[in-house]
């Protein structure tokens, strides 16, 4: 199928024309407040904009105090995530403006995500865990195409994906190897899991969640000794911790993978 660019090209256009509709509007509305019908509409204008930002107040305040207390409360943090959704951008544009990297505004939301999955009481059959891996922790020079199918994976251990097989193998729960957003949303259409452990650069697991929402989902950051997107590594203590967590419903203790939780991996040229 043939996309033109005209739709989009259209539906901006449309977009300008909407704005400057309310904008004009709003203008006639209050050159014009002497009529009961231009005050009705005025009001109900004022009162719809006092709701909207009241529900993103409230949703903010909660998740300050569901992460403060230590509680969840499904509809307020629903509400919360719907605010953060919507004013995600805003404070991305801020932040950069304030001179904060878009990579440390990412890490500091799926920190916060991940605070507000711990805090659900979650209990998960293994087979309704996913781990979604990206197809940068593949060592470069491996052939084995596993993003089709992770068993493809040799297990020869020049890189994380073989002590990735080990836990999901450890813990019966699904791995999956995915290129970019649009395959690790395909694997969560087709296993359907009820949590997801997902392992991606700050970008990759921010646009993950929001994209998967409500479904939980804990965010470990990858590792990235050799720039992003080639060779990355994981700490596997972390995406262990992740996996107890959903399977018990409460933080694990930490558990020995190596000393530092990263595969030692070396990757031969
Ligand atoms: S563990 Fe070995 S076979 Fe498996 S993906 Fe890594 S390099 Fe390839």
């Amino acid at each position: 199928m043939r996309i033109k660019k005209r739709l989009f090209i259209g539906l901006l256009v449309l977009s300008l024309m909407f704005i400057t509709a309310v904008l004009a509007g709003s203008w006639y509305l209050l050159m014009n407040h002497n009529s009961l019908f231009n005050q009705v509409l005025l009001a109900l204008g004022f009162l719809t904009l006092a709701v909207l930002f009241l529900l993103i107040a409230l949703g903010i305040f909660s998740l300050v105090v569901m992460l403060w207390q230590g509680h969840s409360r499904p509809f307020l943090q629903h509400l919360g995530l719907m605010a953060v959704n919507l004013l995600f951008p805003v404070a991305l544009a801020l932040g950069r403006r304030l001179g904060v990297e878009a990579a440390t505004i990412k890490a500091s939301f799926i920190e916060m995500n991940n605070q507000l999955v711990r805090l659900q009481h979650l209990h998960i059959t293994p087979a309704q865990i996913l781990i979604l891996a990206p197809h940068c922790l593949q060592w470069s020079g491996c052939p084995h195409k596993i993003t089709i199918d992770v068993n493809n994976c040799r297990r020869c251990g020049r890189c994380s994906i073989d002590a990735l097989h080990a836990l999901a193998a450890k813990y019966g729960v699904r791995l999956a190897v995915a290129t970019g957003g649009t395959l690790a949303r395909h694997f969560v259409k087709q296993y359907r899991p009820r949590a997801v452990v997902a392992i991606a650069c700050e970008r990759d697991l921010t646009s993950g969640i929001q994209d998967t929402q409500p479904l939980p989902v804990l965010g470990v950051l990858n590792l990235r000794p050799h720039g992003p997107c080639l060779n990355t590594q994981v700490n596997l203590s972390q995406v262990e911790q992740a996996i107890q967590f959903f399977l018990a419903g409460k933080a694990a203790t930490r558990s020995p993978v190596c000393s530092d939780g990263l595969v030692e991996v070396t990757h031969g040229n």
